[in-house]
């Protein structure tokens, strides 16, 4: 199996809507060993989600796993920030021809983003804190997701990915900032703050 290479930005493939699969497409060998292989490049990566166009592949496919912070303890948690981010544990899955639907009264919460086809790069986007994604799996069973939190910023950020949208088109640019630098001056900040 040849590795997958991520397409960085600027490549015409991430500006394009993807192309819906069909059930028979689903099921054939080709797209199952794509799965298996970008489930491979996203945790070489290590990424949290990495959608289809990101390698070359114009279709409504991406694989989603928060898995990483599994083990850490409570403390580790409330230090990285995960728990005012809410983020949950998210097993390995693909959405497929996804819709997304923001749950009615969802808040907006403000957090630092990045993406695996803009290195580098961090910038605060604000995000749905509650989604219902329809989409099917690689079954090409129909699935229902509600996600709350740091799922459901993943969800958004992949599903962009799938109609020609990078997280940079939706994030306060006055924020924008390499990762050294958020190191630097960021961590820590009340973004709300910042923002005004
Ligand atoms: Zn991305």
């Amino acid at each position: 199996m040849l590795d997958l290479e991520i397409v960085q930005i600027g490549d015409p493939v991430l500006r394009h809507p993807a192309k819906e699969l069909s059930a028979q497409e689903i099921l054939s060998p080709e797209i199952q060993e794509l799965i298996e292989k970008m489930k491979a490049a996203m945790r070489a990566a290590p990424g949290v989600g990495l959608a289809a166009p990101q390698i070359g592949r114009a279709i409504q496919l991406a694989v989603i796993e928060d898995m990483s912070h599994a083990h850490l303890t409570e403390q580790q948690l409330i230090e990285q920030q995960l728990i005012e981010r809410e983020r949950s544990l998210v097993p390995f899955h693909e959405i497929i021809n996804p819709r997304l639907f923001v749950e009615k009264n969802s808040e907006k919460a403000d957090f630092f983003e990045g993406c695996l086809s803009v290195p580098d790069l961090l910038a605060v986007v604000p995000r749905a804190k509650s989604v219902r994604v329809e989409c099917l799996n690689e079954r090409a069973e129909p699935v229902v997701i509600h996600a709350k939190g740091w799922y459901a910023r993943i969800l958004q950020h992949e599903i962009d990915h799938l109609c020609g949208t990078v997280f940079l088109d939706k994030a306060r640019m006055h924020t924008l900032t390499t990762f050294q630098n958020h190191t630097n001056y960021w961590q820590g900040k009340n973004l709300c703050k910042v923002d005004e």
